[in-house]
């Protein structure tokens, strides 16, 4: 039962890394060592909207306060997984 759980969630993870460049695993792991708190708070550093303080969508970077525009996180992925990530590397 956990077990396939973790696959499962695994199998997500892999996607919104390809996608987002977001990782539930590295999230969870990360409330895992500095409690929910430190999470949220990175989280909110990292996509907080420059303009009206928001918090922009980590799918399109946009703000949907202000409208403001940020950075794709696609895009941003583009150049950061320059190593061929749609892996199948290990299993
Ligand atoms: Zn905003």
């Amino acid at each position: 039962m956990r077990r396939y759980a973790l696959q499962k969630l695994a199998h997500i993870d892999e996607h919104y890394s390809a996608r987002y460049g977001m990782s539930m695993i590295e999230n969870q792991k990360m409330i895992k060592e500095k409690g929910m708190d430190e999470f949220l708070k990175s989280q909110t550093e990292k996509y907080r909207c420059p303009s009206c303080g928001d918090l922009v969508s980590v799918h399109d970077g946009k703000c949907y306060a202000c409208g403001y525009q940020g950075e794709k996180p696609l895009r941003k992925l583009a150049n950061l997984n320059g190593k061929g990530s749609m892996g199948t590397d290990q299993k």
